[in-house]
């Protein structure tokens, strides 16, 4: 069975949505911390979900299935159309890459959060904190 057009482009409004569930609940972890940060950044490249300005370092969330992560959930590569999701993830981990490499350049660092770390948001919190004084 393949999936029909239809659907995947549902699938992958899903994925790539701003405001996500995984992204509110780390914008609700920094805010609780007493960090005030900025949304979206456009201008910078790979579109930073989170973005201290004067410190120049970014946060991004990143859904474990759409930007390839090597868990459980990262590699689950849907068994239809399993060629198109292959190519569709290999290139967005070369886009984070790139775009990583990018905002290095420009003297950002940034700080990755995959959706499943979420599940440990103890663990979480430290990161942040670690990323942010440091
Ligand atoms: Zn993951």
């Amino acid at each position: 069975v393949k999936e029909s057009k239809e659907k995947r482009s549902q699938i992958m409004r899903a994925v790539k949505g701003k405001d996500t569930a995984p992204e509110l609940k780390v914008r609700k972890l920094i805010h609780s911390l007493g960090y005030r940060y900025r949304l979206h950044a456009s201008h910078l490249p790979g579109k930073p979900d989170i973005y201290f300005s004067q410190k120049k370092k970014a946060i991004s969330i990143h859904g474990c299935f759409w930007h390839g992560h090597s868990c459980k959930r990262g590699d689950r590569i849907p068994s239809t159309n399993t060629e198109y999701w292959k190519d569709k993830i290999g290139k967005n981990k070369l886009r984070d890459k790139k775009a990583f490499k990018l905002l290095s350049e420009k003297g950002w660092s940034t700080l990755i959060i995959w959706e499943c770390y979420l599940k440990e948001i103890e663990w979480v919190k430290h990161k942040v904190i670690n990323f942010l004084e440091n």
